[in-house]
């Protein structure tokens, strides 16, 4: 259903966007990755993705706190892929500390990874779009867009945040054919998730077993870690044709979380 469609997903070295990466090559979409990791590894990845989809596959080492990097990314892949249909802001990461001793730097890293580069992601795509009459922008959200976790004050900040501009977007681009959305999963069982169980523990005082089911999947009522290729299946779901109504929302995947 992608054929002849080309995406950027960024983080896509790694769990969720690599999963959304695989999806898109899946129904035929040219791909650029992006991420950090071995470079083995990532070529090998980099080459299936080109087999599965039969169209290109491209990846862009760049650092998403970096503006001008994200804006060359952009124009590298409208150049080698002749256009840009699909951008996934994905990269994110996490850092858990108690709101007085939170590094300022690590505010700053995750304001902007998390958030400021779907700016520059967006910002650099939506001409693009424009040109083509047609366009996908989804940003991978989380549960923390929509409520809270102690420790977790950037993270939680910049996530809350995407959601209010992917509302922005789309009213800027409703009458333009492009769509743009939040995917807002709960807890995914992912690299991003395992590595913040020895500060989850830390902070709180807990063993790993307690971090697992007393405070990870304690706030998800399905008591299930929602999976990769859910998260991955919803991605898709948004850039099928069925999907174009939908923009400026939300998608929750959470388990019932913040049903709550
Ligand atoms: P992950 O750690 O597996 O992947 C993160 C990716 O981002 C990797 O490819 C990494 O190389 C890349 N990355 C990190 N810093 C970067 C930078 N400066 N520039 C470019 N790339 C960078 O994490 P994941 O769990 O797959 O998370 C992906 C997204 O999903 C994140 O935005 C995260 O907040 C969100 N999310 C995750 C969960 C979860 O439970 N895992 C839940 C909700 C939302």
């Amino acid at each position: 259903i992608l054929k002849g469609k080309r995406a950027i997903v960024t983080g896509s070295t790694s769990g969720i966007g690599l999963t959304i990466a695989k999806a898109l090559a899946a129904e035929g979409a040219a791909v650029m990755i992006n991420g950090f990791g071995d470079a083995d590894a990532i070529e090998t990845e980099r080459r299936g993705l080109a087999e599965t989809s039969g169209a290109n596959a491209l990846y862009s080492d760049a650092d998403m706190t970096d503006g001008d990097q994200i804006a060359a990314m952009v124009a590298r892949a409208e150049g080698e892929m002749s256009g840009v249909d699909i951008v996934v802001a994905n990269a994110g990461v996490q850092h858990v500390a108690p709101i007085a001793e939170f590094p300022p730097e690590k505010w700053d890293q995750i304001i902007a990874i998390n958030l400021t580069s779907a700016f520059h992601l967006t910002r650099a795509a939506v001409p693009i779009m424009r040109k083509a009459g047609w366009g996908r922008i989804i940003c991978t959200a989380s549960a923390h867009s929509l409520t809270a976790s102690p420790g977790k004050a950037a993270y939680v900040a910049a996530k809350h945040g995407i959601t209010g501009l992917m509302k922005t977007v789309a009213l800027e681009t409703a009458t333009d054919g492009i769509t743009a959305n939040c995917i807002s999963p709960g807890y995914v069982w992912t690299p991003l998730v395992e590595k913040q169980i020895p500060d989850t523990m830390k902070a709180r005082g807990l063993t790993r077993e307690q971090v697992m089911e007393d405070v990870l999947l304690a706030a998800q009522p399905t008591k299930q870690f929602v999976t990769v290729d859910e998260v991955a299946a919803m991605a898709l779901f948004l850039c099928r044709e069925e999907a174009r109504s939908i923009t400026g929302a939300n998608m929750v995947m959470d388990g019932g979380w913040t049903a709550q």
